[in-house]
């Protein structure tokens, strides 16, 4: 096994798609937590399409809430009322504790939309004009993919150093380019020191020296593509009491952790907190039909008009209709609870087989959303080699420097897992040389 396996090939299909990842598996269909290729192989998913099945493949409840809308009618856009929207929004509000929501397509609209927020709220509030107003972020963060959300992310510029993605007009050079510091992004612009994912020092030295320039603060509460990272308990509450006390906005990007997915209908309820903003995304419809959220306390969302977020296919009657069965689910089916479980059960089997050379896994990630660090340093253990071992042995798991990532479907059967799990130490063991 050399790292990438073609599974299939369908016609050049797998030469021509842009991205590749570790295996080339041409999915034909799946069910549930079990994943089905063009020759009929099955594999378990241990990726949800990064974090977003989390309700398992087509779940009947939610493929029959579509099919009843998309005979009814599938758009209904902003010039109208949308009843099934109101009724979302009204039940994601009041489970959550929140006041409004817009809603748009992706988690990174999402996050571009909170920043939207926060930069007229700045200026509303503080008198801070939009394009000075700093964003911070922390190392190692992923908030997304269009302009201004990779201007905030930290994990990109790990790996892939590109100027593509800044947003030209508060970024003229960023990170070790030095002559401007960003006014976004995980850099304290009047120290330039880094602002690490978990550490309060550089944090306070910002808020302390520039609170009045700093419109937010922006965290995922457990790091996701940076590998699931849990910061220490307490962190969060301090940084929010940093946040109240220089009058800054606490704005967590939920997109992957939210659902069930880390054994918490949102993964800031562990902790003693409540943002001011909450980015969601990903599982919301429990990937039927896209749509991602923006919710907030009134005194934060009120700023801004809905000319100035809502687009044409946001708050689709379909994606209400999805959002709707998917947390009828969440609810009824007690999804975090099972996360939590299933999430125990995946330390302990790992505890009990893993070699010795896997170097990291407990406190890395909570629920069903964990991280296993192998130590490279062994001849032939490499995490894109045990990928591909893995799923020529039927189950698919994400990959990271060093890394192997576990998010299936939170639906996923007891044996199952443990069967994934089972065959996925194997591979670490099988792929030394
Ligand atoms: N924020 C976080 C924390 C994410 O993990 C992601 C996606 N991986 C995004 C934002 C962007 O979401 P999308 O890919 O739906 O635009």
């Amino acid at each position: 096994v050399e790292g990438i396996v073609n599974i299939n090939t369908v016609d050049g299909l797998t030469k021509n798609t842009l991205l590749t990842y570790f295996t080339q598996v041409v999915i034909d269909k799946a069910e549930n937590h079990l994943v089905t290729d063009v020759d009929g192989r099955q594999y378990i998913d241990f990726i949800s399409q990064m974090a977003v099945m989390n309700y398992g493949y087509s779940n009947p409840r939610i493929v029959k809430a579509v099919v009843e809308q998309v005979q009814k009618i599938t758009l209904v856009n902003t010039a109208f009322i949308n009843p099934l929207y109101a009724q979302f929004a009204d039940r994601i509000t009041k489970k959550f504790g929140f006041d409004s929501i817009a809603t748009m397509l992706s988690g990174s609209e999402a996050v571009e939309s909170a920043i939207k927020v926060v930069r007229k709220w700045a200026y509303v509030n503080k008198g801070v004009d939009p394009d000075e107003a700093w964003i911070l972020t922390t190392d190692h963060c992923y908030h997304g993919i269009t302009l201004a959300t990779m201007s905030l992310s930290n994990v990109v510029a790990d790996s892939e150093r590109t100027p593509v993605r800044f947003m030209q007009s508060v970024l003229i050079s960023s990170l070790d380019f030095g002559k401007h510091l960003p006014h976004v992004g995980p850099l304290s612009p009047s120290t330039g020191k880094l602002i690490a994912f978990g550490e309060l020092d550089v944090l306070r030295e910002t808020f302390e020296l520039d609170g009045h320039m700093i419109a937010a603060f922006m965290i995922e509460p457990i790091q996701g593509l940076a590998g699931t990272r849990i910061p220490h308990k307490g962190y969060l509450r301090a940084v929010q009491d940093l946040c109240h006390k220089h009058n800054v906005l606490f704005v967590c990007d939920e997109v992957q952790t939210g659902f069930g997915r880390t054994g918490f209908d949102l993964a800031f309820q562990a902790e003693d907190v409540k943002p001011d903003l909450v980015a969601l995304g990903k599982a919301v419809t429990g990937g039927m039909y896209p749509m991602s959220v923006l919710m907030g306390k009134a005194h934060v969302m009120d700023v801004i008009s809905k000319y100035e977020i809502a687009g044409t296919y946001s708050a689709s009657p379909v994606a209400c209709a999805a959002a709707l069965a998917s947390l009828d689910i969440l609810e009824e089916e007690k999804i975090s609870d099972r996360s939590q479980r299933l999430g125990e059960l995946l330390t302990k089997t790992i505890d009990e087989l893993a070699p010795p050379y896997v170097l990291d896994h407990r406190g890395r990630g909570r629920g069903l959303f964990q991280t296993l660090v192998l130590d490279e340093s062994k001849p032939g253990v490499t995490a894109r080699r045990v990928g591909a071992l893995a799923a020529l042995r039927g189950v698919l798991i994400g990959i990271g420097a060093n890394r192997l990532r576990f998010s299936p479907p939170l639906t996923i059967p007891e044996d199952d897992l443990v069967k994934a799990i089972t065959i996925i130490v194997q591979c670490i063991k099988d792929v030394e040389k």
